[in-house]
């Protein structure tokens, strides 16, 4: 039930952990990590505790510098590890919190477009969907862009592309998310708890933002695809 999301100029594997670890007090049964690195992007599941989640990354260590990372608690589909998240789909990982409430005419539309899916969340419908239009030849904003533009329900997303290892994107409707200024890194959180030990500075997204991440870079959109200035505030939290 919790997000960390950095693109970074440093290895991020450790430091979306210690952010998990940091959101465990909000309830989770399963947690995952996805980085993209080298063309491609690597993944890490696990059910249970994050220290599971720590193991798998102990026998296998990671990479990269831009990378998604998700608590879950599931609402469609067994606390397993199939069902963790990132979601995969081709060239695009995701993580996401709340319920997307169309998720079963999407998925139906999807399959019969002969696209196969993995999990039973209601989740992956948003990595199949960018997918999808990437391969018809959108651009990984407009694919974004276009598929939020699908979803009902609620949701709190953070997503990365194989072949490009400088790009994050977030979006918030009816779940928080927190974006965060680092040192030529950018970072997007459930809430500044989870940032706390990367930056104190922040913008809270309001209801319907997305936003396109680059290592030192923001562009902040409302709900109309409109570009918007929002509060950069010093979060209260402590350390
Ligand atoms: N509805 C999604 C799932 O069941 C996300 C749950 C969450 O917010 O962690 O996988």
């Amino acid at each position: 039930c919790g997000i960390v999301a950095i693109a970074g100029s440093e290895p991020v594997a450790g430091r979306l952990i210690d952010g998990l670890k940091r959101l465990e007090y909000r309830g989770y049964d399963s947690a995952g990590i996805a980085i993209s690195a080298g063309g491609s992007i690597d993944r890490r599941r696990a059910k249970g505790k994050i220290v599971n989640l720590q193991a798998r990354l102990d026998a296998m260590p990671m990479d990269g510098t831009t990378g998604i990372a998700h608590t879950r608690w599931a609402t469609h589909g067994k606390p397993n590890e199939v069902n963790a998240h990132p979601h995969m789909s081709g060239k695009v990982a995701i993580v996401h919190n709340g319920i997307i409430e169309n998720f079963r005419d999407l998925r139906t539309a999807l399959e019969a477009a002969g696209r196969v899916f993995e999990s039973e969340t209601d989740s992956e419908v948003i990595a199949q969907l960018i997918d999808q239009k990437m391969s018809e030849g959108l651009a990984p904003v407009d694919a974004f862009a276009a598929t939020l533009d699908q979803l009902s329900g609620a949701f709190a997303l953070a997503v990365i592309f194989s072949g490009d290892e400088t790009v994050l994107m977030g979006a918030r409707k009816g779940s928080p998310l927190v974006l965060g200024y680092g040192e030529g890194e950018m970072y997007l959180g459930s809430d500044a708890i989870a940032l706390a030990p990367l930056t104190r500075d922040v913008t809270y997204l309001e209801e319907g933002d997305w936003a396109v991440l680059h290592p030192g870079s923001v562009d902040i959109r409302n709900a109309r695809g409109d570009r918007v200035n929002r509060p950069r505030v010093k979060s209260a939290v402590n350390d």
